[in-house]
């Protein structure tokens, strides 16, 4: 005879045995099953670092292709110019150069910010819901400093501009380097006018002694 407790237990197993052999497959709805899709806009990312790119090119990749190419045969052309000047124009130019091209392809190949990655629960906090908004495009909760880029059509992070010679938007993750990449062309254009200029007064006071 078996006491009210050990039935109790026996007809639970039996209950699972039951539910286990007989039961359908779970059916998994779409939120489950289907995989979760991220969306970049318009941009193209290269290179993934845990999760999120790392080498992004933008939409307008035609453009930054033919900036970088000019930047690249000034560059050569310059190099070349200078090979039998005094060194330390030569390696001044050279070291110019590379800086413009190198500083260049950082701002145009690194990811500028794209924001479709964290995701802020507005419901949690009060407080970062003041700070957020909704991207209808992305449909994604947005801080505040993130804005949606026509361009890219993706939120981007304290974003700055759309610059087309980049190919893409300059936002939180490629300021600095923009920045730097200004600079650098300025130090370019003002090292290499000034000694085209230093030529041609050069140049022209030679055919005045030969006069
Ligand atoms: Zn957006
Ligand atoms: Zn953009």
């Amino acid at each position: 005879m078996l006491n009210q407790k050990e039935r109790h237990s026996k007809v639970e197993e039996d209950d699972f045995t039951l539910n286990t052999s007989s039961a359908e497959p779970l059916e998994l709805d779409d939120h489950y099953t289907k995989q979760k899709s991220i969306a970049w806009g318009r941009c193209h990312p290269m290179m993934f670092r845990k999760g999120s790119p790392t080498v992004v090119i933008g939409p307008h990749w035609p453009l930054f292709i033919c900036a970088f190419l000019s930047f690249f045969i000034m560059g050569v052309l310059f190099i070349f110019l200078r090979i039998n000047e005094d060194p330390f124009i030569f390696y001044t130019t050279l070291i110019i150069s590379i800086n413009q091209c190198i500083s260049y392809l950082i701002v145009a190949l690194i990811n500028p910010g794209i924001a479709n990655i964290e995701r802020v629960d507005i419901e949690k906090n009060q407080e970062t819901s003041q700070k957020t908004w909704y991207c209808k495009v992305c449909k994604l909760i947005q801080s505040k400093e993130t804005q949606h880029c026509q361009d890219c059509d993706i939120c981007i992070q304290e974003f700055d501009h759309h610059c087309p010679w980049t190919g893409k938007c300059i936002g939180k993750g490629n300021i600095k380097q923009f920045y730097y990449f200004i600079i650098s062309s300025i130090v370019f254009m003002i090292f290499n006018l000034v000694l085209i200029l230093l030529k041609i007064k050069e140049q022209d006071s030679r055919a005045h002694q030969q006069q």
